[in-house]
C-alpha cells in the first residue's frame, strides 16, 4: 500500500518536473529574444543565478540564460545596437569600426545626399534616430512584459519547488515507513516460518498419536466383542440361576414357615426390665425373680411369706413358668429383636403377623415396642427395627422380581374409642368404624383413618415419631392416658412378582397394650372406673379370643372389644402371633407380675391352627 503510494508520488513528481522543464523552456524563448538587450538580459541572468540554488529546473534555467547571453548572435546584435545608439546620440562609440556600417545602414533605402548636404544628412539621421527610439521603446515594453512573465514563472516555480519539497519529505517519510513495514514483514515471515515448522512437527506427533489411538480402539473393540459374548453367556447363566434361586426362595419360605409352625403360631416371650436408677435405693439386685442358668425359657417368681406356724420361719413360694424365651434385664433391644425378626420376615412372605406387649404399667411395654423417649440406634424398639428389616429385605427381594407396596396406619383405642395418632388436630365428631373392606379377602378397614403409603423407612420413622408426640399430648391432658390405651401400629404389605405372576398381601400389627394392672374397684370412681372396666374388658376379651381359637370353638368372640375386632385377622388361624409379657422386677409388683405370667401362660398353651399364606 505504502509502496504503491510512493510509486504514485514519484510518477507525479516526474510529471511535475517535466512540466516545469517544458514551461521553463517555453518561458526562455522570449527571454532569449529579450536578451538582445545586453543590460536587461545580463541583469535577469545574474538575478536568477544569485537568488536561486543551483538545483533541478533552476540550474537548467540559469544555464539557458547564460547560453542566451553568450550566444554569438545575440552578442553581435547587442554590440551593433549599442554602437548604433551611441553613434546616433553623439557619444563616443566604444566600437569605432562599426559606426560607418551603421551610418551606411541608415542611409540605405534613402536617397544618397551629397557630402555638402549636411542638413539633409542631419534630417536623415534624425529620422533614423526617431526610428531607433521607437524601436527602443518597443523593446523596452517587450522587455517589461518578459520580466513580468519571468517573475510569474519564478513564483510558480517557487510554489512547485515547495510542493516538490513537501512531496520529497512525504516520500522520505513513506520510504522510512516502508522500511519499517518491510522489517516487520520480515519478522512476520520469520515467525510464520517458525510456526509452520512447529505445525509440521505437531502434525507429525498428532498423526502418531492418532495411529496409536486407532490401534487401541481396534483392540478395545475386539475386547468389547469378546466381553459381549461373555456377557451373553453369563446372562444365560443368570437366567438359569434366577430360576434356581426362585425355587430356593420358595423352598426357604416353605421351610421358614415350617419352623415357625413348629415354634407354634402363637408364641410368648417374657422380658423382665432392669431396676431403674430411682429404684435402686436399698436394693442391690432383683429379689423375687429368678432365672435358670441353663434354660433360657424358664422364669421363677418367688415370695416369702410369714409362716402360719411361727414368727421365726418364713415360707417361700415359687412360681415357675416356661415360655418360648425369657429375656433377663441385661438383654438388649437387639437381642430381643433377633428372636422376633424371623416372624417379621414371615410378614413379607405373605403371613399376617401380630406382635403385642402385655404387662402392667411401668413394666417396659412401650420401651420394648417403641424404645425410650431419648431413643438411640441401640435402644430403638421392635417397631422401628421391624420397619428397617421390612424395607431392607424388600430391597433384597427386588432382585428376585418382587416389588412391594407399604401402607402404614397408627391408632389408639381408649375407652373403646378409636383415635388416629397420625392426625395432630382431629376434627370433631369424626367416627372411626372398623369395617370389612370386602367379604372375600376379609380385609378390615377403619373409616376416616389416615392410611399413608410409604416408600422409605425414614417416612415410617417420622410417622412413628408423630404418633408418639400425639400420644404424649394426650398424656398431659388426661394424666398418663397412654398407659390406659392400646396403641396399634399396622403396616399393610402388598407384594407382587410380575415375572412369575405372584401376589401376596399381609398385615404386620405391632400393639402396645394398656396396663394390665387391676384397679381396686371399690376405690375407683367415675372416669377412672370406666377406664379400668374398658381395659379389663378388652384384655380379658383378648384372652377369650385366644382361648376360643385354641379350643377351636365355632364362635370366636372378636366383636366383644374394638381391639379383638380390629386384630381378628391377626389372631386367627391364618396368622402368626407373638406376645411379649413384660415384667417389673420390683417386689411390690409381685402380684401383678404373677397375674401377667398366668395370663401369658394360658396364651402360651394355646395352639392356634396352621397359618396359611395369603396368596392370590
Ligand atoms: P410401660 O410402657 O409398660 O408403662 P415403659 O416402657 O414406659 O413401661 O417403661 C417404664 C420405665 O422403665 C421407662 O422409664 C423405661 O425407660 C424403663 N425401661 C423399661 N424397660 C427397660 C429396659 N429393658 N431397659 C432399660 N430401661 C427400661
Ligand atoms: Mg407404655
Amino acid at each position: 500500500m505504502a509502496k504503491a503510494q510512493i510509486c504514485d508520488l514519484q510518477q507525479h513528481l516526474e510529471v511535475t518536473q517535466n512540466l516545469a522543464k517544458k514551461r521553463k523552456n517555453d518561458s526562455m524563448e522570449p527571454a532569449v529574444v529579450v536578451k538582445k538587450s545586453v543590460c536587461s538580459a545580463a541583469s535577469a541572468s545574474s538575478k536568477g543565478v544569485s537568488s536561486r540554488p543551483s538545483i533541478g529546473v533552476r540550474s537548467q534555467y540559469g544555464v539557458g540564460l547564460a547560453r542566451a547571453i553568450h550566444g554569438t548572435e545575440a552578442r553581435s546584435r547587442a554590440v551593433n545596437c549599442a554602437a548604433t545608439v551611441a553613434g546616433v546620440i553623439g557619444k563616443k562609440p566604444r566600437v569605432a569600426v562599426t559606426a560607418p556600417s551603421i551610418v551606411q545602414t541608415a542611409a540605405v533605402g534613402s536617397k544618397k545626399r551629397p557630402a555638402w548636404d549636411l542638413k539633409g544628412q542631419l534630417s536623415d539621421m534624425k529620422v533614423q534616430l526617431g526610428n531607433m527610439k521607437t524601436r527602443v521603446c518597443e523593446y523596452t515594453s517587450k522587455l517589461e512584459m518578459s520580466e513580468l512573465q519571468s517573475r510569474q514563472l519564478h513564483e510558480s516555480m517557487d510554489q512547485r519547488d515547495k510542493q516538490l519539497d513537501a512531496a520529497r519529505a512525504h516520500i522520505n517519510e513513506l520510504q522510512s515507513n516502508l522500511k519499517a513495514v518491510e522489517l516487520l514483514l520480515k519478522d512476520r515471515e520469520v515467525e510464520l516460518a517458525k510456526c509452520q515448522d512447529e505445525n509440521t512437527a505437531m502434525q507429525g506427533v498428532l498423526e502418531n498419536k492418532l495411529k496409536m489411538k486407532e490401534m487401541e480402539l481396534t483392540q478395545k473393540v475386539t475386547c468389547i466383542e469378546e466381553q459381549q459374548s461373555t456377557i451373553a453367556e453369563q446372562r444365560d447363566m443368570i437366567v438359569e440361576r434366577d430360576e434356581r434361586l426362585h425355587c430356593a426362595e420358595q423352598e426357604r419360605r416353605r421351610l421358614h414357615n415350617t419352623v415357625q409352625e413348629l415354634k407354634g403360631n402363637i408364641r410368648v416371650i417374657c422380658r423382665v426390665r432392669p431396676l431403674l436408677d430411682s429404684e435402686r435405693e436399698g436394693l442391690s439386685e432383683i429379689q423375687n425373680v429368678q432365672f435358670s442358668a441353663s434354660d433360657e425359657k424358664v422364669i421363677i417368681l418367688t415370695k416369702s411369706e410369714e409362716s402360719h406356724t411361727g414368727h421365726d420361719r418364713k415360707d417361700e413360694f415359687k412360681y415357675d413358668f416356661s415360655f418360648d424365651h425369657v429375656f433377663q434385664p441385661i438383654a438388649t433391644q437387639k437381642d430381643v429383636f433377633e428372636d422376633i425378626s424371623q416372624l417379621v420376615q414371615s410378614a413379607l412372605d405373605g403371613y399376617n403377623v401380630c406382635i403385642f406387649a402385655y404387662g402392667q404399667t411401668g413394666s417396659g411395654k412401650t420401651f420394648t415396642m417403641e424404645g425410650p423417649d431419648d431413643m438411640t440406634c441401640d435402644t430403638k424398639g421392635m417397631i422401628p427395627r421391624a420397619v428397617d428389616q421390612i424395607f431392607s429385605t424388600a430391597q433384597e427381594l427386588k432382585t428376585m422380581g418382587w416389588t412391594y407396596k407399604f401402607t402404614a396406619s397408627f391408632l389408639e383405642i381408649y375407652n373403646e374409642t378409636i383415635r388416629d395418632l397420625l392426625v395432630t388436630k382431629p376434627e370433631k365428631n369424626v367416627e372411626y368404624e372398623i369395617k370389612l373392606l370386602n367379604n372375600k379377602s376379609k380385609q378390615l378397614h377403619v373409616t376416616n383413618l389416615k392410611y399413608v403409603t410409604v416408600t422409605m423407612k425414614d417416612q415410617v420413622h417420622n410417622l412413628i415419631a408423630m404418633a408418639k408426640a400425639n400420644r404424649s399430648v394426650a398424656k398431659t391432658a388426661a394424666n398418663d392416658h397412654s398407659s390406659r390405651s392400646h396403641s396399634v401400629f399396622q403396616l399393610q404389605i402388598e407384594g407382587s412378582n410380575s415375572d412369575r405372576d405372584l401376589q401376596c398381601t399381609s398385615t404386620l400389627s405391632l400393639v402396645d397394650l394398656a396396663g394390665s394392672e387391676r384397679l381396686d374397684k371399690s376405690q375407683s370412681k367415675g372416669d377412672r372406673l370406666r377406664e379400668a372396666q374398658a381395659i379389663n374388658t378388652s384384655l380379658s376379651c383378648l384372652g377369650h379370643v385366644i382361648m376360643s381359637l385354641s379350643s377351636k370353638e365355632s364362635h370366636i368372640p372378636y366383636r366383644n372389644s374394638k381391639l379383638t375386632y380390629l386384630l381378628q385377622n391377626n389372631l386367627g388361624g391364618n396368622s402368626k402371633t407373638l406376645m411379649f409379657v413384660n415384667l417389673s422386677p420390683l417386689e411390690e409388683n409381685f402380684s401383678e407380675s404373677l397375674n401377667s405370667l398366668r395370663f401369658a401362660n394360658k396364651v402360651n398353651n394355646c395352639v392356634i391352627g396352621t397359618a396359611q399364606v395369603n396368596r392370590k
